[in-house]
Parts: structure tokens; C-alpha cells; sequence
């Protein structure tokens, strides 16, 4: 670290936008430190990666990496509806992975090191203020708490959102996905789909918001998730255990016959809340990026590579504020294009939870696949002219409007 403790740009959160955004900012010549309350690896939900992320990974360098790693290769996503009807698949058009995170992130971490991102183990824990403007931050260690001074302080704390809790970032408000919990564990001896299938990620679903997930991690290791609404899991389950029993004996069939033979090898966890969205997430001196503003819903796989996209397209809007001393062109023109693309993936997923059928036939649908294949891999940030989103979007207008009528109507 600088004696001096002056940065260009100080992160919150070691996570894959924090690390992406790092990387980017010293490609620009800028000076980085990066603040991490956990030692690496550690433990992190979200192991499934979409085309977009693994051209992300590649082109950082880190494809032998992968590869040597053993992270399964994954070749796509089959989604198999109630009582395994609806069955479609989602192809992944460029090469990508499942990953422990724990061992993924560290990666990312190494490779931004290796950028000249500085790191100190510590818990941020306040900002430093001049007047409206932010100019850095506090944080604790074993040693106790030290300021550092930055021109930009960007929040990549994920679901911490930490901006949003020190009331510089809006407050955190409820997605249309909210009402869910998330129970996950991993296990070994899961029965898997034959070679070259056997990688691939599962999604099985009963009815809105009652899905899960098998993603295999490793050779031998799949991680099982399983997603109620929150209703049910306090009326029905209470643990994660149960959520998991509950699932294995509601959701499908096929996840039962799956984890006939498997044993659990990870404690189980659950998970709530984690759907929600921070308006303004940009300001004067500080910007957040990845899930410290935004989290949709984990059915599609979006959120480590909207955290990487950010973070690459957060630096160029770093850097630019940083030379030209003005911080809100290119601030607000990266708070657009992240809601522009963020709404787009809302809207896809929640033209799919309401009507699965239908975006089943869309998957086949000559005239929309490719693009809604692309959309599903990551490319929500890039389509530009593109005539699925805007069918997606329309069609969600219409049932909000209808909607709306009823509940005036009544
Ligand atoms: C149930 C569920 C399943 C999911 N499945 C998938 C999936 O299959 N694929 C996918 O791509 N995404 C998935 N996601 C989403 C994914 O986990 C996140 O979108 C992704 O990790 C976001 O990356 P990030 O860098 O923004 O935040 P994170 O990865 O959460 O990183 C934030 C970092 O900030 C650190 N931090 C927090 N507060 C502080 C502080 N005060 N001081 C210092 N450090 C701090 C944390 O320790 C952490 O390391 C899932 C999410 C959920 C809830």
C-alpha cells in the first residue's frame, strides 16, 4: 500500500466485479486498492457461468487456468418443467465453465494482482466524505482502522451493498423476485447425464418461483440449490435441510431419482432476500457495480457476468471522470447502459416465469431463438436493434397493465 494512502480508485469486495473492475482500471494506468473483508478462497453462491462470462475468462488469459483447474465444461442448460414436461435447452454458443467460487475467485483475485491491484485483508466500514462529495473510506484490520483517500470509490460489496446501507447509494428496494429462499448444499455421487451432457447445468421446475438447480463444480461434486417462496419455506420448511427435503419430494421426480445415491459433502445454507434493486447507484466520487445495486434472479445464471461486464465498463467511466475532472456524463452514461441491459434480462426472466410455456415455443421459434439463445448467454448489455427483447418487454407491459386493471377493478 502507499504510505501515503492515495488511490485513484479504492474497491469494495475482492468478488468477480470488484476484481474485474480492478484489472480494467490498471489497464488504464490508474492506481487501484482493492479492500477484502475474507481471507481466499472462501465459500460464495453462484457457480454457473454464461457464455459471456467464460469469453471474459479467455480473454483474460485464464483459459489453461480453468482447464487445469478441472472446472467442468459447460455446454448448456436444460430446463425440464412440472412433472418433466416443457423440457427445453439453452446451447452455450462460446466455451465457458461451472466453478467453485471459492477457487474462481481467488484466480480472479491472482490475475488482478498481477495487474498491480493492491489488496488489504480489512472490513470497510465507513466513507470519507468532503461535504456532497465521496473521497474514500474507512477500514478495520487486526490493527485497527485506517483511512484511505480515493477520486473514485467504487462499492463491488455484492449483496453487502454497502454504499446503500451508509445512505450514499438509494435504498435497497424489493425486485419483482424477492419473495424467494434459496437453500443450497454440495454432494458427491449425484447421478449425471451422460458424456458430453454430463457437465451441464440442470434446472428442474414445478411451478413460479419453485425451482432448483444441479450445477456440477468439479469432476465428482454437484452443487443442488433449491428455490421456494418464502412463504412456504417458513410455513413448510425452516432450515435449509428441509427446504432441500421439500424440494426432492415436490419439485420433480427426476431430482429425486438424481440424489438417490448421493452424499452431502457441504453444510447445507439458505439464502434470502437477495433480489432487490438501488437507485441512484452513482454519485459524486463513488459508483456501484455487480450485485452491490442490483440482483434479478439466479435461475438464469446472470449475475457473476453482469458483475464482470460491469466491471470492465465501470473503468472506462472511472477513467474518463478521473481525466476530464466531470463525473457525471460518464457516470450517468454507465448507470443507463447498466439499467438498459439489466431490464432487459428482468424482463426475459420474468416473461419465463410467467409464461414457461411460451418461452418454450420462443426457444424454437426460427425467427427469435438465436437472439434468445444469445440473451440467455450473457448478451443483454449488447442488442442493440434486437427484436426479442423488445417482445419480452411488451409482453410484460401488457400483463402489468392487465394486471393493474384487475386490482383497480376490484
Ligand atoms: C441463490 C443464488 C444462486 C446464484 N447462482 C448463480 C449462478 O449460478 N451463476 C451466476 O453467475 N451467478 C449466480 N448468482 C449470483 C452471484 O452469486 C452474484 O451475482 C455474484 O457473485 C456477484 O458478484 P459481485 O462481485 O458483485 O459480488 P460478490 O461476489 O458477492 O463479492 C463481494 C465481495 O465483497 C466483500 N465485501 C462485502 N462487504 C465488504 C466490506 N464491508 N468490506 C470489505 N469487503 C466486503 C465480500 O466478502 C465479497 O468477497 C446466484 C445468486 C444467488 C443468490
Amino acid at each position: 500500500m502507499n504510505t501515503n494512502a492515495n488511490y485513484d480508485v479504492v474497491i469494495i469486495g475482492s468478488g468477480p466485479a470488484g476484481s474485474l473492475c480492478g484489472i480494467e482500471c490498471r489497464k488504464k494506468g490508474l492506481s487501484v486498492l482493492c479492500i477484502e473483508k475474507d481471507e481466499f478462497p472462501r465459500f460464495h453462491i453462484g457457480e454457473s457461468l454464461t457464455g459471456n462470462a467464460g469469453q471474459i475468462i479467455t480473454d483474460l488469459g485464464l483459459y489453461d487456468k480453468m482447464e487445469e483447474a478441472e472446472f467442468p465444461n459447460k455446454l448448456g442448460v436444460n430446463v425440464i418443467g412440472s412433472l418433466s414436461k416443457n423440457e427445453f435447452f439453452i446451447p452455450i454458443l462460446a466455451k465457458t465453465w461451472q466453478v467453485r467460487r471459492s477457487s474462481f475467485d481467488k484466480m480472479l483475485k491472482e490475475k488482478a494482482l498481477e495487474h498491480g491491484v493492491e489488496y488489504q485483508t480489512g472490513m470497510v466500514t465507513d466513507v470519507l466524505r468532503d461535504g456532497e462529495k465521496v473521497v474514500g473510506a474507512t477500514y478495520k484490520t487486526a490493527a485497527g482502522s485506517q483511512n484511505v483517500n480515493s477520486k473514485v470509490l467504487v462499492d463491488a460489496s455484492g449483496q453487502t451493498t454497502f454504499l446503500s446501507r451508509k445512505g450514499v447509494a438509494g435504498k435497497r428496494k424489493v425486485e419483482f423476485f424477492s419473495q424467494q429462499i434459496a437453500s443450497f448444499a454440495h454432494f458427491e455421487n449425484v447421478e449425471r447425464d451422460l458424456p458430453p451432457f454430463s457437465t451441464n447445468t440442470t434446472i428442474l421446475y414445478s411451478k413460479q418461483y419453485h425451482w432448483s438447480w444441479i450445477i456440477p463444480i468439479s469432476p465428482t461434486t454437484d452443487s443442488l440449490g433449491v428455490v421456494i417462496p418464502k412463504d412456504l419455506y417458513y410455513k413448510e420448511c425452516n432450515s435449509p435441510e428441509a427446504a432441500i427435503e421439500w424440494g426432492m419430494n415436490n419439485i420433480s421426480p427426476e431430482l429425486k431419482r438424481r440424489f438417490k445415491n448421493a452424499e452431502q459433502v457441504e453444510a447445507s445454507q439458505s439464502m434470502a432476500d437477495f433480489s432487490y434493486r438501488i437507485e441512484p447507484f452513482v454519485g459524486d466520487g463513488w459508483l456501484c457495480i455487480g450485485d452491490s445495486h442490483r440482483f434479478l434472479d439466479p435461475i438464469f445464471s446472470y449475475g457473476v457476468s453482469f458483475g464482470m461486464k460491469e466491471g470492465i465498463r465501470s473503468a472506462e467511466a472511472i477513467a474518463t471522470s478521473i481525466q476530464t475532472g466531470d463525473w457525471k456524463t460518464p457516470f450517468y452514461a454507465f448507470r443507463d447502459w447498466s439499467n438498459k441491459g439489466q431490464q432487459i434480462a428482468a424482463d426475459l426472466i420474468r416473461y419465463f416465469w410467467i409464461y414457461p410455456i411460451f418461452f418454450g415455443y420462443q426457444m424454437q421459434n426460427p425467427d427469435l431463438r438465436d437472439e434468445v439463445i444469445r440473451l440467455l448467454g450473457g448478451c443483454c448489455f449488447d442488442c442493440e436493434g434486437w427484436k426479442a427483447p423488445s417482445i419480452f418487454s411488451n409482453a410484460i407491459k401488457e400483463y402489468d397493465r392487465k394486471q393493474m386493471e384487475t386490482k383497480i377493478a376490484s
